[in-house]
C-alpha cells in the first residue's frame, strides 16, 4: 500500500474513536459544554441507552447564529486562543473537538439562542454536514439532540453493551456532575422516566442524598479540618459498597478517575472495611491551575498531577483524619496494630479487617487450606466455646478450632446453592413491603433486571421515581439483612459481574444471616452447627475461601508439650 493521507471523514471517525467511545462520551461532552456556558440547569432526555436519542438542554449563554456552525469546525473554540491558556484553564472544554466528533458519527440538530440575540436559530446535520439553518425563536440556552448514535459506524455499535448497561454509564455521568456542581440543576429522564432531579441548591450532600439516597447521604462524613484543598464527603465504616464506582474526585471541579486517588482513599480505610468493600467518597481537590495537566486524556477522564505525591499524601490525611474524628475505635477492629495513629504508609490494600482476621493470631497452627485433597470432616465432639466466637470440638486426632462464623456461611452457602440449582428458592413474602430508596443506575438495573432478582427471591415494585417497595425476600434473610443483601447484589449488577452470578449471590445470602462472632451458642446450637459442616461438601473453607476449622493435632500437641 502507499502512504497518503486519510481523508477528513476516515480522520473524525477515528477521532470520534478517542473521543466518543460510548453513549455516555456524548453526555459528558455535552454537559461539560452546558456547565461552560455558565448554565444554572441543564436537563438530559436519553433513550434506547443513548444511541436512539440523546438530549441536552441548558440555560446558558447560548451559540450566536452566526458562530454555530463554527461550533461543528474541528479545533474550533471558544475557550481558549493560545497553547499557555491551557496551563491556567478553567472551563471543562478546550480542545474544540466534541460537536464535530459527535456530529460525524450521529444526526445533531441543534436550537440555540445567545443572550444578546433576539431570536434563536435551529440548525441540523448529518454526517457532520450541515443540512438545514433557520431562525427560530425559542429561550435563551442550548439544545442539542443527537440521535441514532454510531449508526454510521458499525464496528463501534458492535462493541456497545445493552441499552441498560449504557443507560447506566449515562447515569452515572450524569451523578457525578451533579455531585461536582451541587449548585447546577440536573435532571435526568430515561425512558420517559424522570431517573434524577438534583436540587441544584449548592449543597454537595444534598446532591449525595439525591444519587446515593437519604440514608446513605445523610450518614456520609463532612471532610473537617485538614489541609484546605481537599474537601468533600466521605462515608463512615458502617457504610461501603462493592465496587469502586462510588469513588468521586473533582479536581478543580473537572470529574476525573485516577488509580492514584482511589488507592489514596482506600488507603485511608485501611482495617476500616472488610475486604473486597469500598467506600463512598465525593471529594473536592483545588490546585492552581499550574499543578495539574488536563491535555493527557482524550477524553479528558484523567489528568497528571504535578506532585502526585502530595496530592495523595494530603487525600489521605484528609480522608483518615475524618474517619478518625468520627470515630476513633471502630467497632470492627480486633486486632492490636489498628491504632488511631496517622495514616500508614505501607502500601498493601486494605486486608482483611473483619472478624476472620483474628485466626492470625495463631500462626504457628497449619490451617487446613482449600485446596486439600480430604476435605471430609470427622465427627466432632462439642468442648465448648472460645470468645463467643470458636467452637472447640474434638475428633480422633486431636482438637479442632471452628470459626462460628465461617461454618456457618459454609453450611447456608450450601444450601443456598441447592435452592438455587433446582429453582425452589424459598421466599418470604413481607407483611409490610420495605421502601427504599435506590440511585438512578440501581433503578435502571431493576428495570432491566428484574427477572434475575425474582430468581434470587426479591420481589421489588417500583413505587416513585427511584423508590421501591421489596414485597418478598429470600427466606434464609434476617430481616436486617435484606438492605444490605440487596445492595451487594446490585453492586455486582452495576459491575457488570455477571459470570458466577448466583454464586456471588449465595455467599452474599450465606454471610449475612450467619451467625456471627460474638454471639453465644449453647450446646445444643454448637452440636448442630458441628453436624451441619460434617454434611457440608467442603466444609473446610467458608464460600470466599478462608478456613472454617483450624487443627490442632495430636502429635503437634505432643510436640509443642515437648512429651
Ligand atoms: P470545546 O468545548 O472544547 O470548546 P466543543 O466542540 O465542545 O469544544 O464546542 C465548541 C464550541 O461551541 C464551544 O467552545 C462553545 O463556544 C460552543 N458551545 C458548545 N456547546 C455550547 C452550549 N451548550 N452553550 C453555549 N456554547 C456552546
Ligand atoms: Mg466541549
Amino acid at each position: 500500500m502507499t502512504i497518503h493521507v486519510l481523508s477528513s471523514d476516515v480522520i473524525s471517525k477515528i477521532a470520534a474513536g478517542e473521543v466518543v467511545e460510548r453513549p455516555s462520551s456524548v453526555v459528558k461532552e455535552l454537559i461539560e459544554n452546558s456547565l461552560d456556558a455558565g448554565a444554572a440547569q441543564v436537563s438530559i432526555e436519553v433513550s434506547g441507552g443513548g444511541t436512539q436519542l440523546i438530549r441536552v438542554s441548558d440555560n446558558g449563554s447560548g451559540i450566536s447564529g452566526d458562530e454555530i456552525e463554527l461550533a461543528f469546525e474541528r479545533h474550533a473554540t471558544s475557550k481558549i486562543t493560545s497553547e499557555s491558556d491551557i496551563e491556567g484553564i478553567s472551563s471543562l472544554g478546550f480542545r474544540g473537538e466534541a460537536l464535530p466528533t459527535i456530529a460525524s458519527v450521529a444526526d445533531v440538530s441543534v436550537l440555540t439562542k445567545y443572550r444578546d440575540e433576539m431570536t434563536g436559530t435551529a440548525i441540523r446535520l448529518e454526517n457532520g454536514v450541515l443540512i438545514n439553518k433557520a431562525s427560530q425563536g425559542c429561550p435563551q440556552g442550548t439544545t442539542i439532540n443527537v440521535k441514532n448514535l454510531f449508526q454510521n459506524v458499525p464496528a463501534r455499535l458492535k462493541f456497545l453493551k445493552s441499552a441498560s448497561t449504557e443507560s447506566g454509564h449515562i447515569s452515572q455521568t450524569v451523578a457525578q456532575y451533579s455531585l461536582a456542581f451541587p449548585e447546577v440543576k440536573f435532571t435526568l429522564v430515561m425512558n420517559g422516566r424522570t431517573s434524577l432531579r438534583s436540587p441544584g441548591n449548592g449543597s454537595l450532600r444534598d446532591a449525595l442524598v439525591e444519587v446515593y439516597g437519604l440514608q446513605t447521604g445523610q450518614s456520609m462524613l463532612e471532610i473537617t479540618g485538614g489541609d484546605v484543598s481537599v474537601s468533600g464527603f466521605v462515608s463512615p465504616s458502617s457504610v461501603s459498597r462493592s465496587n469502586r464506582n462510588y469513588l468521586s474526585f473533582f479536581v478543580n471541579r473537572r470529574w476525573v478517575q485516577s488509580k492514584a486517588l482511589n488507592f489514596a482513599v482506600e488507603e485511608a480505610y485501611q482495617n476500616m472495611l472488610m475486604t473486597g468493600k469500598h467506600p463512598i467518597v465525593a471529594l473536592n481537590i483545588s490546585l492552581p491551575s499550574g499543578e495539574i495537566d488536563v491535555n493527557v486524556h482524550p477524553a479528558k477522564r484523567e489528568i497528571k498531577f504535578r506532585n502526585e505525591r502530595e496530592v495523595f499524601t494530603a487525600v489521605q490525611k484528609a480522608v483518615r483524619e475524618t474517619l478518625v474524628g468520627f470515630s476513633p475505635v471502630p467497632s470492627m477492629r480486633i486486632s492490636s496494630s489498628l491504632s488511631a495513629s496517622p495514616a500508614p504508609t505501607s502500601i498493601p490494600f486494605p486486608s482483611t479487617g473483619g472478624l476472620q482476621s483474628a485466626n492470625t493470631e495463631l500462626p504457628v497452627l497449619q490451617p487446613y487450606h482449600r485446596t486439600e485433597p480430604s476435605a471430609q470432616l470427622p465427627i466432632l465432639r462439642v468442648i465448648g466455646q472460645l470468645q463467643n466466637s470458636y467452637v472447640l470440638g474434638e475428633g480422633p486426632d486431636g482438637m479442632y478450632i471452628i470459626d462460628q462464623h465461617a461454618a456457618h456461611e459454609r453450611v447456608r452457602f450450601e444450601k443456598i446453592r441447592r435452592e438455587q440449582e433446582m429453582r425452589s428458592v424459598e421466599v418470604q413474602g413481607l407483611l409490610e413491603p420495605i421502601s427504599i430508596d435506590l440511585t438512578a443506575q440501581q433503578s435502571e438495573l431493576i428495570n432491566s433486571e428484574g427477572k434475575l432478582l425474582t430468581e434470587t427471591g426479591f420481589t421489588l415494585e417500583q413505587f416513585g421515581e427511584r423508590t421501591f417497595l421489596l414485597r418478598a425476600v429470600p427466606t434464609v434473610l434476617k430481616q436486617q439483612d435484606v438492605i444490605p443483601v440487596l445492595t451487594e447484589i446490585l453492586d455486582f449488577l452495576e459491575d457488570g459481574q455477571r459470570s458466577e452470578w448466583q454464586e456471588r449471590i449465595a455467599a452474599s445470602l450465606a454471610c449475612h444471616g450467619a451467625i456471627k462472632a460474638g454471639q453465644a451458642l449453647d450446646q445444643r446450637e454448637m452440636e448442630e452447627l458441628l453436624r451441619q459442616l460434617e454434611g457440608t461438601a467442603s466444609p473446610r473453607t467458608c464460600p470466599h475461601g478462608r478456613p472454617t476449622v483450624i487443627h490442632l493435632s495430636s502429635a503437634h500437641l505432643e510436640r509443642e508439650f515437648g512429651r
